[in-house]
Formats: C-alpha cells, sequence, structure tokens
C-alpha cells in the first residue's frame, strides 16, 4: 500500500498550464523561461568545454572559478566580502538548494513561515521535512508585509521564515527598510532566514534590489539563494548558488552532497568564463527585461485589463474583473488559453487561503518581441 508523503500535490501549477498551452495551442506565457536565444558566447563556452572533456564530477561544493565569479559579483554589488571556499555552494539549481536549505535546519515539529502568495516549491519542501507551514498573506495593494501579522505569526516553535523579493509572482520588492525591520523582528530569536534571491538582478525603473546579502545583521542568520538561470537567460541549465556563512555553508553542504553531490561540470565552467569575459550582461539586463515589460505593457494598455507595470521580476500581474469576474483565476486561465489562446498562471494556488474575490492572473514577458505582440492581441480582443 502505497503511503505517499506529498497526498495533497499534483501535478505543479507551471506543468499544468505549459501542458495546456501545448495542447490548446495558446501562446505560452505562463510557466517562466524566455523563448529567446541565451547569449551566443555562453553557448559556445558550454559547447566547447563538453567537448573538451570537463564532463565528470565537480567538485562537491562547485569549480572554484565559479564560486570566485559569484564572491566577485557579491563584493561589487552588496558590498561583502565573502570567502568563497567557506560561503559559496554551486547547486543544480534553486530548487534544489531550497530543498537542501529547508531539508538542513527544518527539524520534525518546527515551524516555517511562509508569506503568501508563496512559491510552489517552498510549502512541499517543509512538509517533507516534517515541518510546519504558518502561512501569513502579503497584503494588498503592492504585497507588502504586515509586520502585525507577520510579528504574531513567531512561537517558541518558529525556526525558519522564507522571503523572496523580487517575488514571484507579485514582481514586489523588499525595501531596505524592510530588512531592517526583519532584522528588529528577529533580533534574540533562534529563526533562520532563508531568502530567495533568484530574480535579483530583474529590477527595473532604476530601482536597487535589497538583498540580505548587503546586510550585516541579517547575513548572520541567512542563506540567499540565487539561480544563473534567471540571470543567463538558461532556466533548463538548472545552475545555481547559495551564500551563507560558514557554519551554515558546512551544514547545508551535508545534505547538498547527499541530495545531487554536485552540480553540472560543463555548465558551471561556461558561467564561470561567460561571467568573466561579459561582466556588462548584469549591468545591461535591467534594461533588457524593462523594454519587455514597456513594451508589452504598452500593447496591454488597450485591453480591459487592469494592471501596475511590474517593478521587478520577468512577470506581469494583471486584474482581469472587467472581463471575466464570474470566473476565479484558476477558471479564468482555462478560459484564457482555450478561449484566448494565451497561457497565463492563476495566483490564488500560491496561497493557502486565497483572498477571496482575488481576480489576477500573471503573464511571462520573458518572450522575444512577436511573441508579446501575437499574446497582446489576442488578450485586447477579449
Ligand atoms: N524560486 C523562485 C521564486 C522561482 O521563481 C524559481 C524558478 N523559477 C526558483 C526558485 C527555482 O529556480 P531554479 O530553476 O534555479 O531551480
Ligand atoms: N519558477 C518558474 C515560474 O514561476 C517555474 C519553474 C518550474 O516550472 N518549476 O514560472
Amino acid at each position: 500500500m502505497l503511503s505517499d508523503k506529498l497526498p495533497d500535490q499534483g501535478l505543479t501549477i507551471f506543468s499544468h498550464m505549459t501542458q495546456l498551452a501545448q495542447q490548446t495551442g495558446a501562446i505560452n506565457l505562463s510557466q517562466g523561461f524566455p523563448d529567446f536565444a541565451p547569449p551566443a558566447a555562453l553557448l559556445e563556452a558550454a559547447a566547447r568545454h563538453l567537448r573538451d572533456g570537463n564532463n565528470q564530477y565537480a567538485p562537491m561544493a562547485g569549480i572554484e572559478p565559479l564560486r570566485q565569479q559569484v564572491a566577485l559579483k557579491i563584493a561589487q554589488r552588496y558590498q561583502r566580502t565573502l570567502d568563497h571556499d567557506t560561503e559559496l555552494t554551486i547547486v543544480p539549481g534553486a530548487t534544489e538548494a531550497i530543498f537542501c536549505a529547508i531539508q538542513t535546519l527544518v527539524h520534525p515539529g518546527d515551524e516555517v513561515i511562509l508569506l503568501d502568495p508563496s512559491y510552489d516549491s517552498y510549502a512541499p519542501s517543509v512538509q517533507l521535512a516534517g515541518g510546519r507551514c504558518v502561512h501569513v498573506p502579503l497584503q494588498q495593494p503592492g504585497f507588502t508585509i504586515d509586520w502585525q501579522r507577520l510579528t504574531d505569526a513567531f512561537t517558541v516553535r518558529t525556526r525558519m521564515l522564507i522571503i523572496n523579493s523580487p517575488h514571484n509572482p507579485s514582481g514586489a520588492l523588499f525595501t531596505r527598510d524592510d530588512l531592517d525591520q526583519l532584522a528588529t523582528l528577529l533580533r534574540g530569536k533562534n529563526v533562520w532566514l532563508l531568502s530567495d534571491e533568484v530574480y535579483e538582478h530583474l529590477v527595473y525603473d532604476g530601482r536597487q534590489h535589497a538583498s540580505v546579502l548587503a546586510h550585516d545583521e541579517l547575513y548572520q542568520r541567512a542563506l540567499v539563494i540565487s539561480s544563473f538561470g534567471k540571470t543567463y537567460h538558461v532556466t533548463g541549465w538548472k545552475t545555481g548558488y547559495v551564500a551563507a556563512p560558514p557554519t551554515l555553508t558546512a551544514a547545508l553542504r551535508k545534505v547538498h552532497q547527499y541530495v545531487s553531490f554536485c552540480g553540472v561540470t560543463p555548465i558551471q565552467h561556461a558561467l564561470a568564463e561567460f561571467m568573466a569575459s561579459h561582466p556588462q550582461h548584469l549591468e545591461e539586463l535591467p534594461g533588457f527585461y524593462q523594454a519587455r515589460r514597456d513594451f508589452f505593457c504598452r500593447l496591454l494598455g488597450s485591453s480591459k485589463f487592469h494592471f501596475t507595470p511590474t517593478p521587478g521580476t520577468y512577470f506581469q500581474l494583471a486584474d482581469y474583473s472587467a472581463i471575466r469576474a464570474d470566473l476565479d483565476d484558476v477558471a479564468m486561465v482555462e478560459w484564457l488559453a482555450h478561449e484566448a489562446g494565451v497561457a497565463a498562471i492563476p495566483i490564488s494556488v500560491f496561497y493557502r487561503d486565497p483572498p477571496p474575490g482575488l481576480r489576477l492572473v500573471r503573464f511571462c514577458f520573458a518572450k522575444q518581441e512577436s511573441t508579446l505582440q501575437q499574446a497582446a492581441e489576442r488578450l485586447c480582443a477579449l
């Protein structure tokens, strides 16, 4: 008799919507991935490293040149000097890192606070560690922290808080002031901070990403996770990293070495080489995606959707209540795929208790202009 450890989970919403897009022929603005090519030099480097024989296990913590490049970036961006040997671990994707971080620190019966809407892998990872999720909703408008509710959510059993900025699915950003308030709230508590910053470089209109890496006090209790997939247009390469103080890194590596052992070797070499030879990629990235956001929003401006251009990530939320207020968001994305030929992601699936009357869907604008143009034409016809 099978006793499933995740009885309440089915296929993820991302797999479901991408499959629906394929079945219906809808333009896929659901699952977050680019439909354009990664930088040619990066592809060329990966092909060369495959051919040249970098095909055996990487060191468990990741190849040194890549950890050096990440440390350099962190020093330049967040003014933190990390020891790349004791504070940085290269992992096969942020999802693996999230899972390992939770397995490392959460014991059966521990509570983990999630800010809803929260990314889909957090809660199942906590559940598999035997922990209990405590869901605190972000408040509308703007998906900001409700400080009173967050304060009230802590108990003696709270072991971890998971934050995500820039935030998927809303695109909202934490400010430096938020991090200061968080530091005050966590002071004296035996609580770890998991900071999911996979969209750290996708921040628009001249705003700065407030990283936990730039916050001395918070960093001491934090694991900061990022993903090369978002930054270099290679989500399928499933490569990311974790930055954490030495004792946390040592504990994390004990789990990571038995989950995957190491990340993919030629990919690590290609990323290290590209980071060293193309530092301007990071400078250009916000402008690159801001132009796509503006293009999509300008076109969508002629539709009945209501929205505020997103401050971060490559996701744009849109309120559809002027189109089909009678449908909840899960029904709406089915309708959109079938009737409009555009696939999107509903927001309620990222909540334990979705706010009643939520009428928001998420569109991914990491797409070629022609894709966005075609999708917008269909959305404007509704
Ligand atoms: N966290 C968030 C908020 C994400 O949106 C994603 C993926 N899209 C991940 C983690 C996982 O990243 P990866 O593909 O590197 O596992
Ligand atoms: N993070 C991506 C998104 O939000 C999806 C990743 C996945 O499919 N697991 O769309």
